[in-house]
């Protein structure tokens, strides 16, 4: 019988917590007040700058994710971090193609080699994909295919399990309401026809997350009803209450 997977809630912090103290401060309120949680993975993704102080927290349950990394390994590239620093950090997770990046001119191409380059080191990618209408038409459905097509196009089929997928409908992100569990329950459905089409019915599918305005009142229904494998969180990660809140009502579907 093959393995049921675990739920996996990630919280993305993005430019926000200003001082190691509080990150640390963060991480461990998330580890003691998870204690009790049995089936759910949990991922704190910092900024760059708290990873080295970060990596004495992570445990079994609780690991450490980044927010981007470059699309090549070594070199002349000022500025940037490749997936190869983050491997002596304990980094598990990089988030990858986040629609605030693709807003600021991330492309397709990059995207696809930073998959590729985060699976060469045992990282797991987490490709965000996402619309920024849900219009009448549908035509968001030929977008989701294509983000799909592109951040994949490096992948194979022996590797398809070992990438998350975040879907994240752009209108939702910092929005009030999230999307309703049935249209979530609608996408996951259609993302995992796309993988299908892309890589035989037999695929190992990988885990597909919901992101945009999850909090601890509406996580249970999204997760359980929209049959997704968990969540990716902004706002609600930055307090222990609010994260532990989302994971422990996460943690009590079976
Ligand atoms: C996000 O930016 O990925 C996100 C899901 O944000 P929020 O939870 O704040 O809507």
């Amino acid at each position: 019988m093959a393995l049921k997977k675990k739920k996996l809630v990630i919280g993305n912090w993005k430019m926000n917590i200003f001082t190691t103290k509080e990150a640390e401060k963060l991480v461990a309120g998330i580890k003691k007040e998870s204690l009790k949680t049995k089936n759910t993975d949990i991922v704190v993704a910092p900024p760059f700058v708290y990873l080295a102080s970060l990596k004495g927290l992570v445990s079994k349950k609780v690991s450490l994710g980044a927010q981007n990394i470059f699309e090549e390994t070594a070199g002349s590239y000022t500025g940037e971090v490749s997936a190869q620093h983050l491997t002596q950090f304990k980094v598990s997770y990089v988030i990858i193609g986040h629609s605030e990046r693709r807003a600021r001119g991330e492309s397709d191409a990059s995207i696809s080699k930073k998959i590729v380059r985060a699976l060469e080191h045992k990282i797991t990618p987490v490709l965000c994909i996402g619309e920024s209408v849900h219009d009448d038409h549908g035509e968001y459905l030929d977008f989701i295919k294509s983000q799909l097509a592109s951040g994949l196009s490096g992948v194979s089929k022996m590797q398809i399990s070992d990438v998350v997928i975040a879907y994240e409908p752009i209108w939702a992100i910092g929005a009030k309401e999230a999307m309703n569990s049935n249209q979530v329950h609608e996408m996951s459905l259609y993302i995992q026809k796309c993988i299908k089409e892309m890589y035989g019915a037999m695929v190992m599918m990988p885990r597909i997350l919901y992101g945009g305005a999850v909090n601890a009142d509406n996580a249970r229904e999204i997760v359980d009803r929209g049959y997704v494998d968990g969540l990716l969180v902004g706002r609600e990660s930055l307090k222990v209450e609010n994260f532990v809140g989302i994971i422990k009502n996460v943690d009590l579907i079976k």
